[in-house]
């Protein structure tokens, strides 16, 4: 249709037009703004000689946020409530991204710009703030990443992407905001590598792993149990610490292979102690909040135990805090059956997460290990101190028993005797061994 073929007709296309244009430039759930008002706001920002300076952060709500909501309006409720809360901190600055469960923040003010690391903690406060729906208690997660104009890209294309960037690597190690530095890609290509040299062991029977096993002693320095450690010499990237594979092996799913693979391995080593008369540590094994989303991980667990010829009440599980907290409803009923079945549990790293007492009473929980944090500073910390003894008096309020990670020397040994710990683990007493040194230690002692 030419512009003077029917003028009327026209003038109403282009008021219709018009109407959905100003439609389009907000988003119809939460009312922001969309990415295309951001970069039409920017434009003149970029292309300045002198180079004022700002920053663009993405904050995408973690995989919880998919994973327990999926009612259509719930889903629309939580999204407007955390532009909201992200408005109050950032009025007139907050953008809607391409997906609703992420948003991005302009930020221009020179305080803020000198600690995004500080205004990245103020926004993912104000998102997990708890939140009532009905008889549901939500509360969010999210993980931020920035990246600073003119630094980290020259494009608002370019400076996203790397924010993005910048957020991806926090999203696999479950940490706090971060700015992105010049070293990302070569992370980001690291997790990658590791990834598929995951996938390909997991083609190949998982070869390149083996258990180290720490001893755990009493206070009479006896050996009564030992974690079981994964350890991973790669055929590709040789050997790879499990601080860097876990977390990687968590996002992407493959941690649930190789958390079977280690309880079957390990079942299969205490299976061989249990018919020994003097050794019979109790085996510790670690467990990712993923693999206890499973809602038949229990019976998982001690089917394998069993077909390993291991014990069920001779192994203990370590999960962290946040295991826990991911879904309470569903670690306790996971929980409760595996106790059922004799399997011992221990709460991971205790004092360092949310250090929730209230779960405590209601889970049928053995052991509190004390983080080594608190350990390394015992000595010289009153607070330190005093911690450990709350920790340990919480232990035995339940029932349970204190044990701590990480102790180094005798003088931390004797100290966290004074105050109370049943048992202890750490470099003093020995590191993480090959089973055979294992044996030969039990033995010795
Ligand atoms: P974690 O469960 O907190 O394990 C304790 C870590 O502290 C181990 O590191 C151990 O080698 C180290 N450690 C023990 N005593 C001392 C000490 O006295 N001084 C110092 N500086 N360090 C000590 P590792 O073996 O590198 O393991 C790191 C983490 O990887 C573990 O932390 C655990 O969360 C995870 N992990 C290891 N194996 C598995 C597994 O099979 N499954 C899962 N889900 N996680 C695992
Ligand atoms: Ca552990």
């Amino acid at each position: 249709m030419k512009s003077d073929d029917c003028p009327e007709q026209l003038s109403i296309v282009r008021q219709e037009n018009a109407q959905l244009g100003a439609l389009l430039r907000v988003d119809f759930i939460t009312g922001l703004p969309i990415r295309r008002v951001l970069a039409e706001r920017l434009r003149p920002l970029v292309g300045e000689s002198d180079h004022r300076a700002f920053a663009l952060g993405v904050v995408r709500l973690d995989e919880r946020f998919h994973r327990r909501f999926t009612e259509g309006s719930l889903v629309e409720i939580l999204t407007y409530t955390v532009g909201q809360r992200l408005l109050s901190l950032a009025p007139g600055d907050v953008y809607q991204s391409w997906r609703t469960d992420e948003f991005v923040i302009l930020v221009e003010d020179p305080d803020l710009l000198t600690d995004l690391h500080a205004f990245g903690i103020c926004l993912r406060e104000a998102v997990s703030a708890p939140l009532q729906h009905g008889a549901m208690d939500i509360r969010l997660g999210c993980n931020i990443g920035f990246a600073v104009y003119p630094e980290h890209g020259s494009t608002v294309s370019e400076l996203l992407g790397n924010a993005e960037l910048a957020l991806g690597i926090m999203e696999i190690r479950d940490g706090t905001t971060i700015v992105y530095d010049d070293s990302m890609g070569r992370r980001r290509r690291r997790v990658f590598e590791i990834e598929h040299a995951i996938a390909e062991e997991i083609q190949n029977g998982l070869e390149g792993f083996s258990l180290a096993f720490q001893p755990v002693v009493d206070t009479e320095r006896r050996i009564r149990g030992a974690e079981a450690l994964t350890r991973w010499n790669s055929a590709i990237l040789g050997p790879v610490s499990p601080g860097e594979f876990i977390p990687i092996a968590e996002h992407y799913g493959q941690i649930q292979i190789l958390g079977l693979w280690a309880v079957f391995t390990a079942s299969t080593i205490a299976g061989r102690w249990g018919r020994s008369d003097r050794l019979h540590p109790i085996v510790s094994v670690n467990v990712s909040a993923i693999q206890l989303r499973d809602p038949e991980f229990a019976d998982r667990f001690v089917e394998l135990i069993e077909a390993g010829g291991g014990d069920p009440s001779r192994f203990r599980l370590e999960l962290t805090e946040s295991a826990i907290i991911d879904d309470p409803d569903l670690a306790q009923h996971t929980l409760k059956a595996l106790r059922e079945r004799g399997v011992h549990l221990l709460v991971d790293d205790f004092g360092t997460g949310f250090s929730s007492f209230s779960y405590l009473h209601r889970l049928p929980i053995a052991t509190i290990k004390i983080a080594k944090e608190f350990v390394d500073t015992i000595l010289d910390s009153d607070h330190s101190r005093a911690i450990v003894q709350s920790i340990v008096q919480v232990a035995h309020s339940i029932g349970g028993t204190a044990l701590v990670e990480g102790v180094e020397s005798e003088e931390q040994y004797r100290v966290l005797r004074e105050e109370g710990c049943d048992f202890f683990q750490g470099y003093l007493f020995g590191r993480p061994k090959a089973v055979d040194d294992l044996e030969l230690l039990v033995l010795e002692t």
